[in-house]
């Protein structure tokens, strides 16, 4: 870590849309752990399709020593039992990935079955595209999901960052759950996703929503989204959309997902047993009509976009 560089490049173009007119948003303050030097961030946006990004961003070495353990920020070793007790309590990546999957997989009119997996973290995703009967290539840095997906799946994705990826083959399907945020250069990986594409196949790819309500009560202090450094860019779907078309993609399809873990009250207050049973189901009735109007106002806080290659 100390002979790590903090900073990259600075960027003079959206990372989203290529337009040169962006400004400085805000700062964000970073301290990667207990002791060491806090680190400043700048968060500039584009003027035209309102797109956020790090600028300088952290350094690439920086972050592939991060990734290679975790890219969902742990800190330590996790087992898959572990993995599905917190998805009993807060059903989300196995209720999106199997919906993803099955939206792609519709979604695909290549007739090639074969499906690449990006960022494959956990392995829900790569599990629910087998499921539909495809074959599939995962790949992930992080060696703590990587251990994980090797007992639900059976196999290991390799252990690589998508830009050290080659591959003569093709693909019918092409899942990006959250991880466009986290690259640098988004357009260079888009590109390459493109040459991997079959013509008719689908791009699936969720991001965090930087036009989401989180972001707008809490400012900086949103973590979600404006997670830093790990999360270096923050799409608007305008500017999502706008990445994925420049680069000879079509959008078929565009949604919004919100989910706050139910517990996050009753967790907030301390409560166990039948009480917080009682609140949590509470805050799961409360939040629907909630969630689904910021979703429907273009709040939400992912974006999903499926797109194929034309
Ligand atoms: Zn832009």
């Amino acid at each position: 870590m100390t002979t790590t560089q903090t900073y990259g490049d600075v960027i003079y173009n959206c990372v989203a849309c290529g337009a040169d007119k962006i400004d400085f948003w805000r700062q964000k303050d970073y301290q990667y752990t207990e002791g060491s030097t806090a680190k400043v961030f700048h968060i500039y946006r584009c003027k035209s399709c309102g797109t956020g990004f790090l600028n300088q961003p952290p350094h690439r070495q920086w972050l592939k020593s991060i990734y290679q353990y975790s890219g969902q920020a742990l800190t330590q070793a996790i087992s898959l039992d572990e993995v599905l007790v917190r998805e009993v309590e807060f059903p989300n990546c196995t209720v999106d990935a199997q919906r993803m999957a099955q939206q792609a997989d519709e979604l695909n009119k290549s007739g090639n079955y074969r499906a690449l997996d990006i960022g494959s973290g956990f392995g829900f995703y790569t599990r629910g595209l087998r499921r539909l009967g495809y074959r599939t290539v995962s790949i992930n840095p992080g060696e703590y999901e990587n251990q994980v997906f090797k007992d639900l799946n059976g196999d290991e994705p390799l252990p690589i960052m998508f830009e050290d990826y080659q591959s003569e083959q093709k693909f019918g399907v092409v899942v990006m759950s959250q991880v466009l945020e986290h690259l640098l250069e988004p357009d260079v990986a888009v590109a390459k996703v493109v040459g991997l594409l079959e013509s008719g196949g689908l791009l699936a790819c969720a991001v965090p929503n930087y036009a989401s309500f989180l972001v707008k009560l809490l400012g900086t202090r949103d973590n979600a989204c404006l997670w830093v450094p790990e999360h270096v860019n923050y799409f608007t779907k305008q500017g999502l959309v706008s990445l994925l078309e420049r680069n000879g993609l079509r959008v078929l399809k565009t949604e919004q997902i919100s989910r706050v873990p139910t517990n996050a009250v009753s967790r907030r207050l301390g409560l166990k047993g039948s009480l917080a049973a009682v609140i949590d189901a509470a805050v799961g009735l409360a939040q629907l009509p909630f969630t689904g109007l910021m979703n429907v106002l273009g709040l939400g806080i992912y974006i999903t976009v499926y797109a194929e290659k034309i």
